[in-house]
């Protein structure tokens, strides 16, 4: 078995190698990705639920590589968090999204993801009012989306950058809800304005009926109580547009109205207002 097993470690040790010099190789071209302006920023509209107006968009990054194509933010974000570019890469999606959303009407706001290791700086409530500033964009058009990954150690300077970003007037969305570890005493401690109901409970739901209804109506109530916005996330059919209208999510967001999409074609939608 001894023997097996070191044949084992010999037979996948060189694929080891080689994933590292991948990943040490993925690291580098991050860099040079942000340093020559190859990441974008990509526009997903948001609208209400009843009268299906665009309300805003949610920015989220996009890095072409030269020789990979697209890479996905669910791979490199979390690369960019291990090797200390997060913060680089955070304050300038922030920056083109606010300067970008500048240029919109002013009843349209746009959502920025954080990262949890964002909250780490002390510098994060002021580097966003000087964005803020440098963009002339009103602190109530920007949203901070941050997950529950943020606040699991209940941490005291997390909890006074929120409230610290809170006085700037921004505006804070609690993503991906209902996933992860979830505790309900977060909504009770941390002042968030919206809930962004996570698309695991939002795809396939048709019937009133099913475990997702059930409990999507239960955090809309509990949204609802606490004064707070509820978004649906991933809303891709007609059904599932119905389900969740019907169960009182006030926003939505998903396929169905629009995949995250270039700056122009954002500019133009929101000149419009609508969705066609
Ligand atoms: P997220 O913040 O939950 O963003 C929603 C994701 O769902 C986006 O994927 C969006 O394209 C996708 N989506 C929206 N509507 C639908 C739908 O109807 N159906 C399906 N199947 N998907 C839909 P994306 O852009 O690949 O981003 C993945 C995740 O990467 C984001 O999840 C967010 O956690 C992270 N991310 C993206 N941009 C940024 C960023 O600028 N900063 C940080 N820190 N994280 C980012
Ligand atoms: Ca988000
Ligand atoms: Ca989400
Ligand atoms: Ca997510």
């Amino acid at each position: 078995a001894k023997a097996a097993g070191k044949g084992c470690f010999r037979f996948f040790a060189p694929e080891m190698h080689e994933a590292a010099r991948e990943r040490q190789r993925m690291e580098s071209d991050l860099r040079v990705a942000l340093e020559k302006g190859q990441l974008r920023v990509v526009f997903q509209p948001c609208v209400d639920a009843s009268t299906e107006a665009v309300t805003g968009f949610e920015a989220l990054i996009r890095w072409d590589h030269p020789e990979h194509g697209p890479v996905s933010p669910a791979q490199f974000i979390p690369l960019a968090e291990e090797i200390g570019l997060i913060n680089e890469i955070g304050e300038w999606v922030l920056r083109t999204a606010c300067v970008e959303a500048a240029k919109w009407p002013h009843n349209i706001s746009v959502a920025v993801n954080l990262s949890p290791v964002q909250f780490k700086s002390h510098a994060l409530p002021s580097t966003v009012r000087a964005i803020l500033a440098e963009a002339d964009l009103d602190a109530t058009r920007l949203e901070l989306e941050i997950t529950e990954g943020v606040l699991l150690n209940n941490d005291q300077h997390v909890h006074d950058m929120i409230h610290a970003l809170k006085a700037i007037g921004v505006k804070l969305a609690l993503d991906d809800f209902g996933t992860g570890y979830s505790s309900l005493s977060y909504l009770l401690r941390v002042p968030f304005d919206k809930i962004k109901i996570d698309q695991s409970f939002v795809r396939g739901a048709s019937d009133p009926a099913s475990r997702n209804a059930v409990l999507i109506r239960a955090m809309v109530g509990l949204a609802s109580d606490l004064k707070m916005q509820t978004t649906a996330e991933g809303v891709e059919t007609q059904e599932e547009l119905m389900l969740v209208r019907s169960l009182g999510c006030s926003l939505v967001q998903g396929y169905f109205f629009g995949k995250p999409m270039p700056v122009e074609e954002a500019r133009e939608l929101a000149a419009k207002g609508a969705v066609e």
